[in-house]
């Protein structure tokens, strides 16, 4: 694999050659969080140990796209017309078109990954792209009344959240495929389940030439907090413990086999390593930019 460094220095797309296949990230932009939403219920004393609590966590989306024979395939369709939604700018940059883009591979149905299937007035993006969501995904958001009590967030905050989704899992229907377990979506594209942070969170081992890395999807929403503090979640997680539980062993696994992994909201352009620091641990990029 040869990773070219000149080209990440460009915000709107990276280009990572895995042989025949072609593997870019496009980037969608960032989205400022509160720092609130991070470590609930840990003392913001402690947090600012690890970073600046008067700053806001500034996640980027990282749209990984992969491209082999006459497929592309994107991982997320970032957050649309929401803050960030530069996908399809940005995609195009890239050379892609919209009507190019043949699937798109969901992680989980949270709306930073899935806002930007559909435009302001519900018409889709990607007019021929089928789309893959995990079976566990889809019946919890479309359920008449997910199990929101273990999560830390308030349940306002997510019942808003789950009709913003169903509107959008409504709007793409017609093109929705659900999958589940671990039968590869494609030759180069195996699912991992990582339920905690949704009940239908996955991860995915790409194939690429003779070796594979992984795309972890949400385990992680940043490059210091949780990997010093797997345990200390977010407010996104809808069942927290589980969540934190996943993360570690996670990490540890990845630690272990020393695989690339790739991050959807690590910084850009997502690709770096897990190496274990004592009982934590630490992301160390691919390359720096
Ligand atoms: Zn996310």
């Amino acid at each position: 694999m040869i990773i070219h460094s000149a080209e990440a220095q460009q915000a709107s797309f990276f280009t990572y050659h895995g042989g025949a296949r072609k593997i870019l990230v496009v980037n969608d932009g960032e989205v400022p969080y509160d720092n609130a939403c991070f470590a609930p219920g840990v003392a913001r004393s402690a947090l600012s140990k690890i970073r600046n609590t008067t700053e806001h966590f500034r996640l980027p989306h990282n749209i990984l796209v992969l491209r082999s024979g006459d497929r592309t395939v994107l991982m997320d369709a970032g957050n649309g017309h929401n803050s960030g939604g530069l996908l399809t700018a940005n995609l195009q940059t890239a050379g892609i078109q919209p009507q190019e883009v043949t699937d798109i591979v969901l992680t989980h149905a949270h709306p930073d990954h899935i806002c930007g299937l559909v435009q302001a007035d519900r018409q889709l993006v990607f007019p021929a792209a089928t789309i893959h969501l995990s079976c566990e995904e889809y019946t919890f958001w479309q359920s008449a009344a997910p199990d929101f009590s273990r999560s830390k967030e308030a349940t306002a905050v997510l019942s808003a959240m789950q009709q913003e989704i169903r509107t959008i899992l409504t709007s793409t229907e017609s093109r929705l495929q659900l999958f589940s377990g671990s039968t590869p979506l494609f030759d180069f594209l195996k699912p991992v389940a990582a339920a905690g942070h949704t009940p239908g969170h996955y991860m995915f081992e790409i194939q690429s030439e003779d070796k594979s890395f992984m795309h972890m999807g949400d385990i992680c929403h940043d490059d210091q907090v949780l990997f010093r503090h797997p345990d200390w979640g977010t407010v996104f997680d809808i069942d927290f413990m589980q969540a934190a539980q996943v993360r570690v062993a996670v990490l540890r696994q990845m630690a272990l086999s020393g695989q690339l992994v790739f991050g959807y909201h690590l910084p850009w352009p997502g690709f770096g390593q897990v190496v274990a620091d004592g009982e934590a641990f630490r992301w160390v990029p691919e390359i720096n930019c």
